[in-house]
């Protein structure tokens, strides 16, 4: 951008004098500024769903930012640069992200090299693109009328962080992973069902906060993780054992190859902390991860019959055989030291294993987490 390279994007909001948004004059907006013809025909909705596309918008299940955001897409009013060239700013209208189109809404989003990517990894490609509609903000009206309330989410979430991302970028040339923002947006759904309570986790794991705490006496636990280098095609696991007293009894790092879902990966770091339990003999384990999903899947009963399924049926036909064991989620901040352990897998050939003595590298985090569960 010339002579506008330090100044951020910021939202500014049209439709009061202050240019801050309320929930007020976004309705007026929408009701009373052409973006509707009347409220139950929206113009350039498709098949004059408007109303319907509108109120489904404002009902899902996310922070008000994440809806906000969507809602300028369906109205193509993000402003994109081939946008803000429009509004006659002098910009370099090609995109920021790959360099080679121009940028707009519809290239940003479903276009680019890393959307394509991002919709990929998180399975909603085949969805997206089964549609069709003239222009982007139509066919995310298209989306929200016609995706289930799960993948809406998911849309919804990685539509802002493409937009997070892609801004990064241009204003402090830091490139996203991509997969990083398909696990981060997992990661903000599952928060944001903990802390409104729509996850039955939070009523199960105390651990509520960002703290490390060691097990009860008489049992051992076992914090998992997975990482997952994308550059490399492949997949860290990491997997670390401590008692009652926080003391480090053994960990693992195990590199594989190949594979790339953030879900699998944790469940394959879940397998591991179970095969580790059983080649120590351990009978009394308590497991704790990260990942909401893997908690939730493993304490949910009944058949799964997901991509993943198989490996759960197995994590929970050999968790069977311990005489107790438990399974709760923490935040990710309190799990650093296994997702080091995961990251470390980088390093490795195959597998290491670490009894007793823990490895340098681990030390600080591992006094973190001691003084922290005090
Ligand atoms: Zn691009």
């Amino acid at each position: 951008m010339s002579g506008k390279r330090n100044e951020r994007d910021s939202w500014l909001w049209h439709y009061t004098r202050d240019g801050c948004y309320s929930v007020k004059s976004m309705y007026h907006s929408i009701l009373g500024s052409g973006l509707c013809k009347e409220a139950s025909n929206c113009e350039g909705s498709p098949s004059g769903s408007g109303s319907k596309v509108w109120e489904k918008l404002w009902k899902i299940k996310l922070p008000n930012k994440f809806k906000h955001h969507l809602w300028r897409l369906a109205n193509d009013s993000l402003p994109s640069l081939d946008n803000l060239r429009r509004r006659g700013l002098q910009v370099d209208g090609s995109c920021p992200v790959c360099g080679i189109e121009t940028e707009n809404q519809f290239h940003l989003l479903f276009d680019c090299v890393v959307a394509v990517q991002v919709w990929t990894l998180s399975f909603l490609s085949s969805k997206i693109h089964g549609l069709n509609q003239p222009n982007a903000g139509n066919w995310i009206q298209e989306i929200i009328l016609t995706f289930g309330d799960e993948d809406l989410e998911r849309f919804t979430v990685l539509c802002w962080l493409l937009w997070q991302s892609r801004n990064k970028l241009v204003h402090e040339r830091v490139r996203d992973d991509t997969l990083d923002l398909v696990n981060s947006a997992q990661k903000i759904i599952h928060d944001f069902q903990l802390v409104t309570g729509r996850s039955l986790i939070n009523q199960e794991s105390p651990n509520f906060d960002d703290r490390w705490c060691p097990p009860a006496v008489n049992r051992v636990k076992f914090n998992f993780d997975g990482a997952v280098f994308s550059e490399l095609r492949d997949i860290g696991l990491g997997v670390v054992v401590r008692d009652h007293m926080g003391k480090f009894l053994a960990a693992l790092s195990e590199r594989c190859n190949g594979f790339v879902d953030p879900l699998l990966t944790e469940l394959f770091s879940l397998k591991n902390s179970i095969w580790l339990a059983k080649r120590l003999r351990y009978r009394d384990i308590s497991l704790e991860g990260d990942s909401v999903q893997v908690v939730k899947m493993v304490n949910r009963d009944g058949e799964d019959f997901s991509q993943s399924g198989l490996l759960l049926k197995e994590i929970k036909d050999e968790l069977r055989q311990f005489r107790s064991w438990d399974i709760g989620w923490l935040r990710r901040k309190g799990n650093r030291v296994a997702h080091a352990f995961a990251r470390y897998a980088k390093s490795v050939e195959q597998l290491q294993i670490w009894h007793d003595a823990p490895p340098d590298f681990i030390m600080d985090e591992l006094s973190f987490d001691e003084h922290a569960s005090i």
